[in-house]
């Protein structure tokens, strides 16, 4: 297995940077950026895809040009849904207002209400 991946961005050996540059004379190319493997940013489960895309741009130049066969390989027919809980708090808060006495605004109370969404077991 080799140890780098050719990016898979469709129109990667298009863009002018002095990265993509190879060859001598009159006979020089842009060429599609290789991507070492190992380096522990792309090593991270979350950025694996960097593993085969030389960065943003290519990635969804990629999902562009392959999206409905993305989409077939699994099809979202019906909405999934999380069970949750909805906890609803109220709580104090300040804000500030003019009044007729000062010339300075007055830190006025006021209950706020403060709405968390909490995970719940389901097993
Ligand atoms: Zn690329």
């Amino acid at each position: 297995m080799s140890d780098y991946n050719w990016c898979h961005g469709t129109n990667c050996h298009t863009k002018e940077t002095q990265s993509r540059v190879r060859g001598t004379g009159n006979n020089k190319v842009l060429r599609t950026i290789k991507i070492k493997h190992n380096s522990n940013y792309r090593s991270h489960e979350r950025y694996q895809m960097f593993n085969y895309f030389c960065g943003q741009n290519c990635l969804f130049d990629f999902i562009r040009t392959h999206l409905a066969s993305m989409i077939a390989i699994a099809p979202r027919r019906e909405a999934l849904e999380t069970p949750i809980k909805v906890e609803k708090e109220k709580y104090e808060r300040t804000r500030y207002e003019y009044d007729s006495y000062s010339d300075r605004p007055q830190r006025v109370p006021y209950m706020a209400t403060r709405t968390t969404i909490k995970s719940v077991d389901n097993d």
